[in-house]
């Protein structure tokens, strides 16, 4: 698994406002898309597109695409509200716009978003795709323009006001990155005696016997949040690992690294 650059931002910005309803899109796009960042950034690189304050819709629109491009991120995503009516009584739902280029693997990630905001409770419209989109067919990487739900549908509304922003956040940002999980408080965080830690797949299998020996878990680097995993004793396999534990155990290639292990197992 390698870090992905991600480049996102909130849809308009409070001198270029988007749609209102019973409530306003700007204002609750933006704490959605601050929540999905948050995640995001823990785990990968994080370029945010977010304009701050234009008031042309256009200039502000390719501030967010120019920036992307800059930076060379591998994907974009952008975070809205829809709407279709003045007033609706009842339930739309959530849908994700992508360009007809688009990849199989943003298809997928779109399908992952929609997914986690339907295990909310909002319906799934499904991935739509458009070639008319600046924000699709003026970037140049892989782009995705997320309309979490409509801001004048009652049933959406209420279904937003019960989960709130910090969990469409989170179902975002886990639909782009499957590797993010929830926020822990601090007195909920885990801790373990041991925990061996790896990052590839060919010192797995060292990890493994070492992990049996010590009747604890593996981890994959990849998948290691040292805020919500604590360990007492972390042992590392294998030269690659960048985590700093208490042991590291490798050798100079994968036999090496086993044989290492198994020489730390005889002597424990
Ligand atoms: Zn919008």
């Amino acid at each position: 698994m390698f870090l992905l650059k991600i480049g996102g931002r909130s849809g308009h910005n409070p001198l270029a406002p988007g749609a209102s309803g019973i409530i306003d899109e700007t204002l609750e796009d933006r704490k959605i898309f601050l929540s999905s960042k948050s995640y995001l950034e823990k785990y990968n690189s994080f370029v945010d597109c977010y304009p701050g304050n234009m008031n042309n819709a256009n200039t502000e629109l390719m501030y967010g695409i120019n920036k992307a491009n800059s930076n060379s991120v591998d994907l974009f995503y952008s975070v809205h509200l829809n709407k279709a009516y003045d007033i609706y009584n009842g339930a739309i739902g959530a849908e994700v716009w992508v360009h007809p280029n688009a990849s199989s693997s943003t298809i997928s990630i779109a399908n992952r978003i929609l997914n986690n905001l339907k295990n909310l409770g909002f319906l799934n419209r499904g991935v739509k795709t458009s070639s008319e989109l600046a924000e699709l067919n003026s970037t140049n990487m892989e782009a995705m323009i997320i309309e979490c739900f409509f801001c004048e549908a009652t049933t959406d509304v209420s279904i937003y006001k019960k989960y709130g922003a910090e969990e469409l956040g989170f179902a975002i940002a886990n639909g782009i990155d499957p590797k993010v999980i929830k926020n822990t408080n601090s007195n909920e965080v885990n801790k373990v005696k041991y925990l061996v830690i790896y990052n590839n797949d060919v010192d797995k299998r060292a990890a493994e016997y070492l992990a049996d020996y010590l009747k604890c878990a593996t981890i994959n680097e990849t998948n290691y949040d040292s805020n919500t995993l604590k360990a007492e004793t972390i042992i590392t396999v294998g030269g690659g690992v960048k985590t700093k534990g208490t042991l590291a155990l490798y050798g100079s290639d994968r036999y090496e690294t086993l044989k290492a292990v198994l020489k730390y197992m005889n002597k424990l």
